[in-house]
Parts: C-alpha cells; structure tokens; sequence
C-alpha cells in the first residue's frame, strides 16, 4: 500500500530536474522511414520490469509545462519498484485471472496483434469488498506484462496533495507516459469520480476533470500502451459518464472456502504448526465472510499465540522450543478477528446489487 505519501516539501521543490542520459524513445525523436520496413520484435519480457527503458527527464517534450517537483513525487511515491507478484501469489478468482489474461496481459504484451478491434482496454474497473485482492491483481498485471506499475489512492490525491491534487494527476500520466507500457492503479477511485456534484468543493472538481482529460487522452496515441485500473467497493458511487470509460469491469468477490484453503494452506508453510487436514477445514468452515486480508490477519494472529503461552521466557527460549500453532491458537484468534467485510456490508450491499456478477 502507499506509504510516506505527503505533500511536496521544499527539499524536493529546490531539486533540479532529474537529467538522465538522454536515449531514443518510440514515440518521441525516433527516426520513422517514409516506407514500412520490418522492426526486429521486442522480446517479451514476462514478469520482468524494462529496465532499457529510454529516461529522457530533462528534455521530454511530454514533460513540458510539468513541474519537476511533482515528477520527482510520482517516481518516489507512486510508482512502485516492489518485487512483481504473480498469478501464483494471488489465491482463487479464477474467472478474474482468466478474463484479465486474455483481455488485458495477453493485448498488453503483443500490441502487435493485439490492435484494431483487439486493441486492449484502456481502463479496468475492479470492484467488491476490501481485502480481496484487487490491489495485487493490479501488481499482477504490471509485472506479467512488463509493465510500470503506479500505486495511488484517490484520498491522497485531496487530501495529501492539497491545492496539488490537479498537478499531480498531470505529472502521473506524463511520467507514465515517459515509463510505457505502464499500469495506474487508482484504489477507492469511487471518490475522485463521485456522481455528487453538490458539496463538491472546486479542487476535487478540477481534479476529477483533469483526471478525466488525462484518462481519454491516454488512448489518442496507438502506441500508448496505459493501462488505468480502478478499485472500488462501491462502484454505484462512480459518475455514469466516467463508469462507460471502464470497458471491463469485473467483480472481485470475498474468496469461496477453496481460496480460503490455499491461502491459509500458504500462510502457515512459514510457521511450525500441528493443524490436522480436518482442523484447516474447521478453520476454513469458520472463516465465510473473511476476505483474503482477513485471513491474512487472523493467520498472523493466531501465530502468537505459542509466543503468548512462553510469557517472561521469550527473551531466554530457543527457537526450536516455540511451540506449534495450534487449533486452541486460531480458536482465540476467531475471537479478535472479524470480517472486515461486516463492518462494510451495510454501506455496500445495495450497491453490489447493481453489479450481481462479473461483467465482461
Ligand atoms: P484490495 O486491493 O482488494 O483492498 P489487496 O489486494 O490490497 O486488497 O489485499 C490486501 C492483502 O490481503 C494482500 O496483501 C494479501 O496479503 C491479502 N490478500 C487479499 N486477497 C488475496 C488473494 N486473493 N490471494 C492472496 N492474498 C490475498
């Protein structure tokens, strides 16, 4: 998740503008013959981030009228360098892994044969209950397609970035643009396309228009390769008008008993336990309702429990005398970690309502 995000703070202002070796870029300054020639195929780098990617800070022209200070923002803050995570990591949403292969990574790796007709969407929408995955399916996506991946939340956009919000949203597509293929990730985006128009103060109005010119811009040059994805848990919130600009949608539901199982299976092969085949099913029985967070929670809960029965001998035990985790363990676990899921229900389910199932 995003951390450290704040507003631009003098020392980043007083930065020159980053200059990096200037190289040639496909869409800028490269030289196209008048005739068609056959381009050697760029080599499909599966899970792996370009790293050959031209930088040309200081004099791309898709950096004109852009303040430096927000560039150096987004690439500290938002764009995400983590360890890519792939389809394995991520437990059930089988249809979602299956729609989002074929309409999304496959189109985002061979734009070659993916155009026309089988251009790939410009913008996904990921929706259903906290916890479930949809941040990392968006991590997904970047790193099986090669792609940069950008982490935001709506929130911060009017609430970090305060009077800053609209530069910002300026400087994430430049620098995605400069980084393509590229996926943004925009969490609760819910609010920053919110049909309410009263009450909605100026700034959160001009950042929802800029967002918007941005994001139909994204697609004008074919060989833009953005991918925009928004996650909401409540998807009835967001402006007619902006939903339409989604072409997928696809729900994203709290995981079925056998995600629960692999996920929990996942979690403990990092911790000594004497779960039984049939105490996991207990524990798996117990936990309808639990999103994939949820689990992760109450799994990590349930690890302290030999830690907690030790007392005043943690600082002289051994490692090898740390008792199992046991079902006694997730038992008291059960009993500090709900659902987040009910805490939201209420608010959501009429909503969900309008979304039954995936739409694709
Ligand atoms: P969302 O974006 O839907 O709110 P996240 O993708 O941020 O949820 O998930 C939060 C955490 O919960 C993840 O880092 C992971 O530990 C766990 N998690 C949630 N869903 C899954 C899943 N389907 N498979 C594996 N882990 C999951």
């Amino acid at each position: 998740k995003m951390k450290g995000i704040h507003k631009s703070n003098n020392q980043i202002q007083n930065k020159p503008a980053v200059s990096k070796p200037s190289g040639l870029n496909r869409s800028n300054g490269k030289f196209k013959p008048p005739f068609k020639v056959e381009e050697p195929q760029e080599p499909i780098s599966i899970g792996v981030k370009n790293d050959a990617k031209p930088n040309t800070d200081a004099t791309d022209e898709r950096f004109k009228n852009i303040d430096p200070a927000m560039i150096e923002a987004v690439r500290n803050e938002i764009m995400d360098n983590s360890k890519g995570i792939t389809w394995d990591d991520i437990a059930g949403l089988q249809h979602a892994k299956k729609t989002i292969q074929e309409a999304v990574i496959w189109p985002m790796s061979r734009p070659d044969i993916f155009n026309g007709l089988r251009a790939p969407p410009k913008g996904l929408l990921l929706f259903g209950p906290p916890g479930t995955g949809k941040t990392l399916i968006g991590k997904c996506i970047a790193g099986e397609s090669g792609a940069t991946f950008f982490n935001i939340s709506s929130s911060s956009l009017t609430s970090k970035w305060v009077g800053d919000g609209e530069k910002m949203v300026r400087a994430l597509f430049a620098v995605a643009r400069v980084e393509q293929p590229s996926v943004i990730f925009i969490d609760e985006i819910d609010s920053l396309l919110t049909q309410r128009t009263d009450g909605e103060n100026e700034a959160s109005r001009r950042i929802k228009t800029e967002f918007l010119v941005q994001f139909d811009g994204c697609g004008t040059s074919s060989e833009d390769r953005i991918l925009l994805i928004g996650a909401t848990n409540r998807p009835g919130e967001i402006d007619e008008a902006a939903r339409r600009r989604f072409r997928k949608k696809l729900y994203i539901p709290l995981p079925e008993a056998e995600a629960r199982m692999s996920l929990m299976n996942r979690l403990l092969l990092k911790q000594k336990n004497s779960l039984s085949p049939q105490e996991i099913d207990y524990i798996v029985a117990k936990t309808d309702g639990y999103s994939g967070s949820d689990i992760d929670g109450l799994v990590r809960e349930a690890a302290l429990g030999p830690i907690r029965r030790l007392g005043s001998n943690i600082m002289s035990v051994s490692v090898n005398d740390v008792s199992p985790v046991n079902l006694q363990d997730f038992n008291d676990a059960l009993t500090q970690i709900y659902p987040m899921f009910i805490k939201v229900a209420t608010d959501v389910a009429l909503q969900w309502k309008i979304y039954p199932f995936a739409v694709i």
